[in-house]
């Protein structure tokens, strides 16, 4: 499509609506410039009813104590490599130190679920190691091959294991972690072997099978949460194997509840009720209609976005953010978006706050539709911005 005149092409235009993070990362994706390096000729208006960008992720500061209000915490996870990249990139737009940078984004691999046992409530502790760092973006392939995470995580369990104590070196139970992590290191150098993987599901077997023997009938606390934890990462990767979740056949799996799922894969019941598979129905709030009595967590939601989260992640398992999650992540991203030089050829972006007004958002969307064909408008800075 030409201009007047047939002189620059007009650009594609994009309405986006609500510039919660969703809207605001598809504004940003759809402006950034190509693999070739020449910039999309796109008008992006992100449509959002409220009075600020964010959506359930936006924050206020109200007089007189100026704190924070928002829906609760929230953090970042090592895995969103996408969001990470671009508040990275965001920050080295708008190169302005009243939005912070990316350093006070504060590293987390503590995770701490509550457990009872024996008549009382405990904290039963997980460090996650360091893997690599976030920042500056490493770029490549964030993510390694399923098989090589396999590894990875029975060197962390027989780590875990050995460290707390459980473990003996020499043990039959150690041998067979051995036996497991040799297994899946062949499996990731050859991932299309059917026999390997047929193989390494046996091995699985038999080792939760001797990890029962060995801790079955053991009830100190800390016995019972090594026999619990085996059952748990053990039943969860033959259910990966078994299911063939690592030749993408993930539908099938959709159909379970998690727990449901793991006790179809033959999970002990102490497993399914312990706090490894709770904990993820309750950080989402996972019940039928609220009632905690009808828990209900798609076991296929769970590989997809729980075991990632905790076996892929780039630098910590997951970031805080020391001035939370509107200050520290939209605000950036939306300085940077608001910095896009709108012009007939290049990418621009205008985001329309109409605070619930209707008519409002009609008119100021009206106007950005010359805006972002014409000149620079008033309320968006001249100064270099994102597209230069
Ligand atoms: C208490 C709480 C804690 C959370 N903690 C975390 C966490 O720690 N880590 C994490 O990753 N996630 C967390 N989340 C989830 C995260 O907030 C959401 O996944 C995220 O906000 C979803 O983004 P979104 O853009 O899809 O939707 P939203 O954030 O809901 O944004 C949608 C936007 O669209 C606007 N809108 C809707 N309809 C219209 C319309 N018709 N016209 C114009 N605008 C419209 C809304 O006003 C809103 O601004 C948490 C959520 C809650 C509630």
């Amino acid at each position: 499509m030409t201009g007047p005149g047939g002189a620059a092409p007009l650009p594609l235009r994009i309405a986006i609506v609500g510039a919660g993070p969703a809207g605001l990362a598809a504004a940003w994706g759809l402006t950034k410039p190509l693999p070739n390096g020449a910039l999309p000729n796109v008008a992006v208006t992100v449509y959002e009813r409220s009075w600020r960008a964010g959506g359930k992720c936006g924050s206020t500061r109200l007089p007189p104590s100026h704190r924070i209000v928002q829906n609760g915490t929230h953090y970042m996870f090592g895995v969103y490599f996408n969001t990470l990249e671009m508040l990275e990139e965001a920050h080295q737009e708008i190169q302005d130190g009243r939005f912070g940078s990316v350093q006070d984004l504060v590293p987390r691999n503590l995770i701490a679920l509550k457990h009872f046992y024996g008549g009382a409530w405990t904290n039963w502790k997980f460090e996650l190691p360091p893997r690599g760092s976030a920042f500056p973006n490493p770029g490549g392939t964030p993510f390694e091959s399923p098989e090589q995470y396999l590894t990875e995580v029975f060197e962390w369990l027989k780590k875990h294991l050995t460290d707390g104590g459980v473990l003996i070196v020499s043990s039959a139970l150690a041998s067979l972690l051995d036996l497991l992590i040799e297994q899946a290191t062949a499996l990731a150098l050859d991932p299309t072997n059917d026999p390997l993987m047929k193989l390494l599901a046996q091995t699985l077997k038999v080792a939760r099978y001797a990890a029962r023997l060995l801790l079955g009938s053991k009830t100190d606390l800390k016995s019972v949460r090594a026999r619990i934890l085996i059952d748990f990462v053990l039943t969860l990767v033959l259910g990966i194997l078994v299911d063939g979740v690592l030749k993408g056949q993930i539908a099938q799996v959709d159909v379970w509840d998690f727990a449901n799922w793991m006790k179809h894969h033959g999970a002990e019941q102490e497993t399914c009720t312990s706090p490894l598979v709770t904990a993820w129905y309750d950080s989402v709030a996972a019940f039928e209609n609220g009632d905690p009595t009808k828990p209900r967590l798609s076991a296929a939601a769970v590989l997809q976005t729980v075991v990632p989260a905790l076996v892929a992640y780039r630098g910590s398992f997951a970031y805080q953010m020391k001035s939370e999650v509107g200050e520290a992540f939209v605000a950036p991203v939306y300085e940077a978006l608001r910095r896009v030089v709108p012009s007939p050829v290049l990418a621009s972006v205008v985001i329309v706050l109409t605070a619930g007004h209707l008519i409002v958002g009609a008119v100021v969307g009206f106007i950005s539709l010359f805006v972002s064909r014409g000149a620079a408008p008033a309320e968006l800075p001249a100064a270099p911005g994102r597209r230069p």
